[in-house]
């Protein structure tokens, strides 16, 4: 299911292929964030037109509304989207705390209440898995326990034990291609137990959880760089809700393969583009007279037609076609990252690509706050997402 094509030899970067039933997918990779089913504010055409190769819905937001029935009458997720690429379901448990839906964690899974009635549900490892098979993902998530930042060691233990008993719930149900998710907080043993754990089992590839939550990112990079090497060389490594270009870079040179992230689309919202030379507000007053598209020689659509100007104008009026442009170009910015993070792995120039990246003007730490949120921001104004 992965081939590992090439290690750079300066650097853990690593360049694969992940095989699933509807294609390839080159890694590193960045899958845009599809929670609902739906790319916001783009069309299915619009995301492949970026070259994304994969896309992560939600399955436990899709369960609860329209119903796993509905989405199977319209063959699966992929008909319902008209999405023909790679889709990843990611199981839920994470959008449950985040949303402030959860009501419970025991030994047979989670309860949650429904934000579209207020119902109550248990979801199990076991429903879990039946949920995302039916929903005809590509590559689904095991259920996780993934306490917020700032849990203790005790109950981020208790966390790890209980991902790692639905993790084997999971497995048995043996539907498909299945990922697990390390947990284990900012504990360097629980992420050890963890990973161990799962490995044991033995998935098609491993999920890091629980980071970009809140916690300092010099602590996310040292979970990381302790994480990754206990996982199999062999498996793809998915790093779950990071990030920017910056982060993206340096978790790609600690071995990460795949990624997903809210942090193009919302950014784009926020009227942030995102450009070989860095971070552009396109909403400011000096854009207003730029006939320049977002950025020279970029091959998508809102840059090929459009100026800086007409998006300055559609942004300040709030038409959201400024916001739909946007998001088009950072989605195919973070493509090409990726293609040019790929290319540079195959010819052993990672570590020179990130340092021409950073210094193109990707070099800053993005700032704590407004607009710079990142999905699973504790702060976030925009949960749906
Ligand atoms: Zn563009």
């Amino acid at each position: 299911m992965f081939r590992l094509i090439h290690r750079d030899k300066k650097t853990g970067a690593r360049a694969g292929r992940l095989y699933t039933r509807h294609g390839i997918v080159d890694t590193p990779a960045f899958m845009p964030v599809a929670t609902k089913a739906g790319v916001k504010t783009l069309s299915s055409e619009e995301v492949l037109e970026t070259k994304a190769q994969a896309i992560i819905a939600n399955a436990l937001l899709l369960y609860l509304k329209p119903g796993v029935e509905a989405v199977e009458e319209a063959g699966g997720l992929h008909g319902f989207m008209h999405w023909p690429r790679v889709i990843f379901t990611d199981s839920g448990g994470f959008q449950v705390l985040r949303k402030g839906l959860f009501q419970g964690v025991s030994k047979r899974g989670i309860t949650f209440r429904s934000p579209f009635d207020e119902s109550r549900h248990l979801f199990t490892p076991a429903l879990c898995a039946e949920v995302q098979a039916r929903l005809g993902s590509d590559v689904a998530m095991a259920l996780d326990d993934c306490p917020p930042y700032g849990t203790g060691q005790e109950a981020a233990g208790k966390a790890v034990a209980r991902t790692a008993r639905w993790a084997e719930e999971f497995k048995a149900s043996d539907r498909g291609e299945l990922f697990a998710i390390v947990q284990g907080g900012v504990y360097r043993d629980l992420r050890e137990e963890s990973a161990r754990g799962l490995v044991e089992i033995g998935f098609d590839g491993y999920g890091i959880g629980g980071l970009s939550i809140g916690e300092p990112k010099a602590v996310m990079f040292r979970v990381l760089e302790e994480t990754v090497p206990l996982l199999p060389e062999g498996k793809p490594r998915y790093l779950m809700g990071v990030g920017s270009p910056r982060e993206l870079l340096r978790a790609i040179a600690l071995g990460i393969d795949i990624f997903d992230s809210a942090f193009p689309t919302r950014n784009a919202r926020h009227n942030a583009a995102y450009t070989w030379s860095g971070r552009l507000n396109l909403s400011k007053g000096r854009y207003s007279r730029d006939r320049q598209p977002i950025e020279r020689g970029c091959r998508c659509g809102a840059c090929r037609n459009y100026s800086r100007a007409y998006i300055n104008h559609l942004l300040k009026v709030q038409e959201g076609l400024g916001m739909r442009l946007v998001t088009i170009h950072n989605l195919t910015f973070f493509q090409e990252l990726m293609e040019g993070a790929r290319e540079a792995i195959l010819r052993d120039g990672f570590r020179e690509f990130e340092l021409a990246v950073l210094e193109g003007g990707h070099g800053v730490e993005p700032q704590d706050g407004h607009p710079q949120k990142e999905e699973g921001g504790p702060q976030g104004e925009e949960p749906d997402e």
